[in-house]
């Protein structure tokens, strides 16, 4: 039952000694021989290893001394980040079989405060997706319902956590990648501030939203995994130097501070239950004494259109690496180096790469900047300058975190404009760069789980957390019957 446990319930048994680390591991590796058949969350579980560094852990504890509270304890990460000596794919044909040669940042971080690797995740290929099934290793599927979505991109981390394959996870979030599976399957996922965790050694998507998060059980587990994750890095230009201010212990808000500001225009579209339960909860939020404001966040309708032109424009440029020289697949049915490129890639990339790179490459192309990419980008300060205007006015914003709960697997495959705009919630915080954060609020009257979102202004990812350790206890627990 060590599955059932959060990291300060775990930390406990393993400082008594009531448990090793082995055992821990032990635990989970069954869940996963047991149920990952079914929901397909992991793409690489290196079992020899895991065992390697778990008794690693248990032979650093017996020695004593210095030791973090979490050394021990494994953790999920997307298969986006690079893990040295351990594959990395990204899902995708073209990094099959990619083995990078150094560590992201994140995972030294993991590493340095003494958390080992359960294994890696799976993701739409590249991070671009909203369900996991531009895999190419097959989609992951919802552990409430394996008939439906886990969401995407970080479908993986979701499913393995709400699941209990893992006691918690990494993903990465360029658009809702984190926020939206999260709230598909009933966990808490955060994207923090643009720049708070450093990017080096995530495969790069689009590079001025892409940001790393993560996924918990709880929200005291997202935000400790959070902390331990973030700083700066010098190898990420785009890394900033701030005080990480929200370990667990520290989190406990008083609601008779807090303004909470309601924008409209998140509620358009949404489905009813998911309308009636985020409602329900922001009445009870103003009982216990939070204040509630109507906002305006009106250009939202702009988000979709400017998040698909900048994201694929910058995406066309990151991909160009993969050229069957230096590393990945290389095709070998090439006589010459241009069939060569092309070759490799259009067997190597799945079709929703390939529709991106597309995409990307027409709107940065001569004659056409100026209409799309330039445009995209002033869109893009209008919704900074919407947030701006609405945090100066309150603490935090609360929406739903999706339109509609989990949809059935192949439901929107072959749609790709409907499935862009359901994205709609949650790219704005990527485009503006300020963090946000899903929370379960509860069930649809189908038995799917319904997702809070709270957004915050750049590093106040504290308040966000405090207010969702409050909303997590007045909401219902959920969990899977798996
Ligand atoms: N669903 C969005 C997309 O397909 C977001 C992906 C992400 O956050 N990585 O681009």
């Amino acid at each position: 039952m060590l599955y059932k446990y959060n990291f300060e319930e775990l930390a406990l048994l393993l400082e008594r000694g009531e448990v090793r680390s082995v055992d821990i591991a032990d635990s989970f590796l069954k869940r996963i021989q047991n149920y990952d058949k079914k929901i397909n969350s992991f793409i690489t579980v290196d079992e020899e290893k895991l065992y390697l560094q778990a008794e690693e852990s248990d032979a650093r504890r017996k020695k004593g001394g210095e030791l973090s509270r979490y050394d021990g304890i494994p953790i999920a990460v997307k298969d986006n980040i690079c893990t040295k000596g351990i594959k990395t794919t990204c899902a995708s044909k073209i990094l099959e079989n990619f083995i990078p040669p150094y560590n992201a940042a994140v995972y030294e971080k993991l590493k340095g405060s003494g958390f080992i690797l359960l294994g890696k995740t799976n993701m739409d290929e590249f991070a671009m997706g909203s369900t996991t099934e531009a895999s190419f290793f097959g989609p992951s599927k919802n552990p409430y319902n394996t008939e439906k979505v886990p969401g995407g991109s970080s479908g993986g981390s979701a499913a393995a956590v709400s699941a209990n394959l893992a006691p918690a996870a990494i993903g990465s979030d360029t658009g809702g990648s984190i926020r939206q599976p999260a709230a598909f399957c009933g966990v808490t996922g955060i994207k923090p501030t643009y720049g708070r965790v450093s990017r080096y050694g995530l495969v790069a998507f689009a590079s001025s939203l892409d940001q790393i998060g993560t996924f918990g059980n709880c929200v005291d587990d997202a935000a400790l995994l959070l902390s331990v994750i973030s700083g700066y890095d010098k190898r990420d230009s785009t890394s900033i130097d701030v005080e990480v201010d929200f370990h667990p212990e520290k989190l406990r808000d008083d609601l008779n501070e807090i303004v909470i500001g309601v924008p409209d225009e998140y509620f358009k579209g949404v489905s009813e239950d998911i309308r009636n339960n985020i409602e329900g909860k922001l009445k009870e939020l103003e009982v216990n004494g939070a204040k509630i404001e109507k906002i305006s966040l009106k250009y939202i309708d702009y988000a979709v259109p400017v998040y698909y032109l900048i994201a694929t424009a910058e995406a066309s440029s990151n991909l160009a690496r993969y050229d069957g020289i230096r590393y990945g697949y290389r095709s070998d049915a090439a006589s010459t180096l241009d069939e060569l490129y092309s070759k490799t890639r259009s067997e190597g990339f799945g079709k929703e790469v390939k529709r991106r790179i597309m995409l990307g490459t027409f709107s940065l192309s001569s004659g056409y900047y100026d209409a799309y990419y330039l445009k995209a980008l002033k869109g893009r300060t209008l919704i900074i300058e919407d947030f701006k205007k609405a945090f100066s006015k309150v603490d935090v914003i609360i929406t739903p975190t999706t339109t509609t709960t989990a949809y059935n697997l192949g439901e929107m495959i072959n749609d790709p404009l409907q499935m862009y705009m359901s994205d709609i919630l949650t790219i704005s915080a990527n485009l503006a760069g300020i963090p946000g954060i899903s929370i379960p609020a509860g069930l649809d009257r189908e038995g799917l789980p319904i997702g809070l979102q709270i957004m915050g202004s750049h590093f106040r990812e504290k308040k966000i957390f405090g207010l969702a350790a409050i909303i997590e206890k007045i909401c219902e627990p959920i969990h899977p019957e798996i």
